[in-house]
């Protein structure tokens, strides 16, 4: 099978290529401002069959002399996804290939894939570079102490994972990350929650992580914030600000949660927004 396969798109020099890892599923119970009926119905509506499954990405980008992976999925961890491995194999590339993995934040269906069951890297040639903020938050036993016990997992998974990178950890403020790739901090959803723009001659991309999880709630209800955001207020400030602009700007977007189809713009609807599938090249 070739890349082809998978849904891709050009920007400039660089070809970013959409690796699913999966799904996982959140009750719309942990959805705030919506009552679940409605989310349902919005669902429905959207031709969304298993209302409640979020399917999960991480995305390739090849070009500039660097390969590189944006997120590594769950890698099966609590049975969410598991299957991004597999899946960047049959795209063509070995795991050793990867040179980088740029984190837009660290919860466990982001940095799961990054390691093994023994806990050994998965990418063993692969610097990890992740916002000093983010990697500050999961490392404070204080906020470990304060943490509910359903959320301690997380922060252990998250440990293990800077661990096994120990050696080739960056840590970064903003600006240009990688030749071509700026940083974006998007706050809210975690501390150093932070998007990827990649520019390549005429085109642009930015890859926003965690901006929504349910697409066809949450960008025509920015309002509409879920239990995994660290603060929600600021997580929809955020949301509500971001989609403001990329509409604006007509800016191709990637998301980790954005669905299989990985690829998409943001259109004006109104006073609100809507999604619009990009068709891959
Ligand atoms: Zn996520």
């Amino acid at each position: 099978m070739s890349s082809l396969a998978f849904p891709s798109q050009q920007i400039g020099d660089f070809t970013i290529t959409a690796i699913s890892d999966g799904y996982l599923h959140a009750s719309f119970d942990f959805l705030a401002n919506i009552d679940p009926t409605d989310a349902s119905r919005m669902q429905e509506d959207a031709g969304i069959r298993d209302h409640t499954s979020i399917h999960i990405n991480g995305y390739l980008v090849r070009g500039g002399g660097h390969t590189v992976l944006i997120d590594a999925g769950a890698g099966g961890f609590k049975q969410w996804g598991g299957r991004l491995k597999t899946n960047l194999r049959l795209a063509g590339i070995q795991p050793c290939e990867i040179d980088a993995i740029l984190l837009t934040h660290a919860h466990p269906d982001h940095v799961g894939g990054l390691i093994d069951a023994s806990g050994e890297a998965v990418f063993p040639n692969a610097e990890l570079v992740a916002h000093h903020r983010e990697v500050s938050f999961w490392q404070d036993d204080g906020n470990l102490s304060r943490a509910p016990e359903r959320s301690r997992g997380n922060f252990l998974l998250a440990r293990q994972a800077f661990d096994s990178y120990r050696a080739k950890l960056r840590e970064f403020e903003d600006g240009e990350v990688l030749p071509g790739i700026t940083a974006m901090p998007l706050p809210g959803h975690t501390a150093g929650h932070t998007g990827y723009r990649l520019d390549s001659g005429d085109k642009s991309l930015l890859v926003w992580g965690d901006i929504v999880h349910f697409p066809q709630i949450q960008i025509p209800r920015p309002d509409v914030s879920i239990a995994f955001d660290q603060d929600a207020h600021l997580a929809a400030e955020t949301r509500t600000r971001l989609l403001d602009c990329v509409a604006t700007e007509h800016l191709l977007i990637a998301g980790m949660h954005l669905g299989e189809p990985g690829f998409a713009r943001i259109r004006r609807t109104g006073d609100t927004y809507a999604v619009a599938y990009e068709k891959c090249t």
